[in-house]
């Protein structure tokens, strides 16, 4: 492989030495010189260059090496692309195989109200809880709202583990007192302890019913009703939002009977 020369004189060596064999006519050889020694066009070099002479051009090397190049790059280009699909694919898998509690946990890292084990009623006022909290959460926990019918994460969720409250993780139900209720929110039928939650009437929409709030940080969670099935006849109507599953090593058991009922 040669190299481009670096000058006319250069050039000239290259010709009479006769280190390159790529031969052209004469007015192709003119065209090209011109075009890869565009320096020496300009400074009027080139003139001294007889034109009517068949001469070797320089070399293709420089061709050929960008050939090289462009094949390198649009290789590595395509194992990039392929590397970052096969991450995004594994993640995806293992998302899914730890299934909505891995969304919900995201938070309580930068929560210092949440604890597990810590049962002791918190005082903590909605200006710190919405700081703390995502606004998704925070609108139905603070601001009593409800989540869409059919759209929660646990409404037809069958796993086996326990619920804690997603805004200080406290321990509220276990999934083998949830069932299928069909009215688009996740059922239970009793808490983990009687103080898991605390009760007050709602009188909103011209309805009067038993809202249910977390009996820690005081987050509403949802209502109460008593279309529930034995043996407490109670369906606790939650948001799923305000849930945060974690699953247990135990083996799988199928929930109670379906019941139909008011929403949260
Ligand atoms: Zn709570």
């Amino acid at each position: 492989m040669c190299r481009v020369p670096r000058s006319v004189f250069e050039l000239h060596s290259k010709v009479t030495s006769g280190n390159c064999t790529v031969q052209s006519h004469p007015r192709v050889v003119k065209r090209k010189r011109e075009i890869a020694h565009p320096i020496e066009r300009n400074t009027g070099l080139l003139a001294r260059v007889n034109e009517r002479e068949p001469i070797s051009l320089p070399d293709c090397g420089n061709r050929r090496t960008e050939a090289k190049m462009k094949k390198y790059t649009k290789t590595c280009l395509v194992m990039a692309a392929s590397l970052v699909i096969a991450v995004s694919f594994v993640t995806a898998c293992q998302a899914r195989q730890q299934g909505p509690a891995a969304a919900a946990n995201e938070h309580p890292a930068q929560n210092p109200y949440y604890s597990r084990t810590d049962t002791k009623v918190l005082k903590v006022p909605d200006s710190v809880w919405k700081k703390i909290l995502p606004a998704n959460i925070y609108a139905v926990a603070r601001e009593k709202d409800t989540e869409r019918a059919f759209t929660g994460k646990y409404w037809n969720f069958e796993g086996i583990g326990t619920y804690y409250c997603a805004v200080c993780g406290n321990k509220l139900f276990r999934s083998d007192a949830k069932f299928a209720s069909e009215c688009g929110w996740p059922s239970f039928f009793k808490t983990v302890r009687p103080a898991s939650v605390v009760y007050q009437v709602d009188k909103s929409y011209g309805m009067v019913r038993e809202e249910v709030l977390c009996g820690r940080c005081g987050s509403h969670l949802g209502h109460v009703f008593d279309d529930g099935p034995p043996p407490t006849g109670k369906r606790f109507c939650m948001n799923s939002i305000v849930l945060e599953f974690m699953p247990d090593e135990k083996k799988a058991q199928k929930p109670s009977k379906p019941g139909a009922g008011p929403k949260p």
